[in-house]
């Protein structure tokens, strides 16, 4: 039996409703360079319409972007989201309410901010509402011991400044708040009425949700070439966007049998 057909046997035994909750970046869509340009592939798109509507599933999307970035690769309808690593998670359909962030952490950001324009101009940087993410990948591909000093330097800056320090794959991100994708999933469980829970993840920010989808149904890592093997233990483990479309798909064609 392949590792995929495994998993959908799995998944299938996992009481219903089930929540499918994704990750988007080296899950859903292929890791690029620049996170500006990168895309959910049609047919995973289509795929994601079809299990939004399907009976007894309840789909969620898991992020870090912030939700503007988000929706440039995304309008499905019936979705839950989760964005900003949690920071914010929405019904289908619901609006999202201002949140207000105090002087000093607003300070806290611009400083953070300022300090990355002036020493990584050539790095990817996402201003969210409440957090600076700082993407090296682009520098890590010429200069990786620039983009290493970049990270430890960007991690003291953030702490000093009393900002939550967040790692991923040549990733360092500053935020006001710290969130945790785990609570976003557990949030949806509970408002949903969802009885268990499918999360796929493809980075270190994942593993909690991981770990709390694998207590209560299935939780599975997505191996790249920037990170091979289970980081967890509890983790099932897939290989890149392709195999995760592909569990996606024997979903689909379960669920609406
Ligand atoms: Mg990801």
């Amino acid at each position: 039996m392949s590792r995929v057909e495994f998993l959908l046997r799995r998944l299938t035994e996992l009481e219903r409703p089930l929540l499918v909750a994704l990750d988007v970046d080296g899950t859903l869509a292929p890791i690029v360079r620049d996170p500006e340009s990168a895309e959910i592939p049609t047919e995973t798109l289509s795929m994601l319409a079809a299990l939004a509507r399907a009976p007894d599933l309840e789909l969620a999307l898991i992020t870090g972007r912030d939700l503007r970035s988000l929706q440039r690769m995304e309008q499905l309808e019936g979705i839950w989201r989760a964005v900003e690593h949690g920071g914010l998670v929405l019904a289908p359909g619901e609006a999202p309410a201002e949140r207000i962030l105090t002087p000093e952490q607003r300070e806290a950001l611009d400083r953070f901010r300022v300090w990355v324009a002036e020493h990584a101009p050539d790095a990817f940087i996402e201003y969210k509402p409440q957090a600076v993410a700082l993407h090296v990948r682009p520098i890590a591909e010429t200069n990786p011991e620039r983009a290493e000093r970049l990270l430890e330097e960007a991690d003291a800056l953030a702490r000093s400044l009393g900002l939550h320090v967040r790692h991923g794959k040549a990733l360092r991100e500053a935020e006001a708040v710290p969130y945790d994708k785990a609570n976003a999933v557990r949030e949806i469980l509970r408002r949903s009425g969802a009885s268990s829970v499918f999360f796929v993840g493809d980075d270190l920010t994942d593993i909690p949700a991981i770990e709390l989808a694998s207590q209560n149904g299935v939780g599975v890592f997505v191996q790249s070439d920037e990170r091979r093997g289970a980081p967890s233990e509890a983790a099932v483990v897939l290989d890149g966007v392709d195999e995760v479309a592909a569990v996606l798909a024997g979903l689909l064609q379960h669920s609406v049998a």
